[in-house]
């Protein structure tokens, strides 16, 4: 069954819900190791990416993910609005003029999300950040799908994969952002920019085992 702008639609909206439910989690995960806006910051951003989806509706796939990113690289602002604005924006672009899209270009377009955020940010995976949920989301989608799993469980696969490598980020030492200003002190908390980046991959998932 080919995915449709309609799954995308479907996927920024359930993505636009989990934030706003986890808004004041996403926002004290950020209090801890750094400035303590991020839920609100992405939960204004959805919020903007949802009223902007009437004006998309009719159009191609890539349009409405452009059209995402560029929303929230005007809406969230501070380290996580522009990368994940080029995040969308890329996907987008990898999907340029698409009306459908099958398994193998949900991979494509994850893998321009990724190359997106690492070409602004230049994060490595290991480095506190929310590389560290999409890498092994990614891998863990790329390998349930050579093993022959349908997209609906692949992409389970990929959210579980994301919320372990947002879990995984609790010992790591900060490198990038504002959390690499308290050294050590980063030390013993969950990222939180990982931990959105697990809600997307939750949000995908749910759109995708319908
Ligand atoms: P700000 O730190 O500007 O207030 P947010 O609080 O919205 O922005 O986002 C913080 C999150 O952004 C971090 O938890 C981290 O996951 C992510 N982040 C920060 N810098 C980078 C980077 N260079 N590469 C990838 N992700 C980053
Ligand atoms: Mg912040
Ligand atoms: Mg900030």
């Amino acid at each position: 069954m080919p995915i449709t702008v309609e799954h995308v639609t479907h996927f920024l909206t359930a993505a636009a819900e989990l934030i706003h439910a986890h808004r004041d989690e996403l926002t004290s995960l950020d209090a801890a190791i750094g400035d303590a806006d991020h839920g609100a910051n992405l939960d204004r951003g959805f919020a903007a990416v949802i009223a902007r989806l009437p004006t998309v509706a009719d159009k191609d796939i890539g349009t409405v993910l452009k059209t995402t990113g560029m929303t929230i690289v005007s809406t969230v602002g501070g380290a996580s609005g522009p990368l994940y604005g080029t995040a969308f924006v890329r996907a987008g672009m990898a999907l340029a003029d698409r009306h459908e899209m099958s398994a193998e270009d949900v991979v494509l377009a994850l893998e321009a999300a990724l190359d997106g955020i690492v070409a602004r940010g230049k994060a490595q995976p290991g480095e506190k950040t929310m590389v560290d949920a999409l890498v092994p989301a990614l891998e863990a989608l790329r390998a349930a799908l050579a093993a022959g799993r349908s997209l609906g469980r692949a992409v389970q696969a990929a959210a579980a994969a994301a919320e372990a490598g947002a879990q995984a980020t609790i010992p790591m030492l900060a490198m990038k952002g504002r959390a690499s200003y308290l050294g050590e002190r980063s030390i013993g908390h969950q990222d939180p920019g990982a931990t959105s980046t697990a809600y997307l991959l939750r949000a995908l998932a749910m759109t995708c085992s319908r």
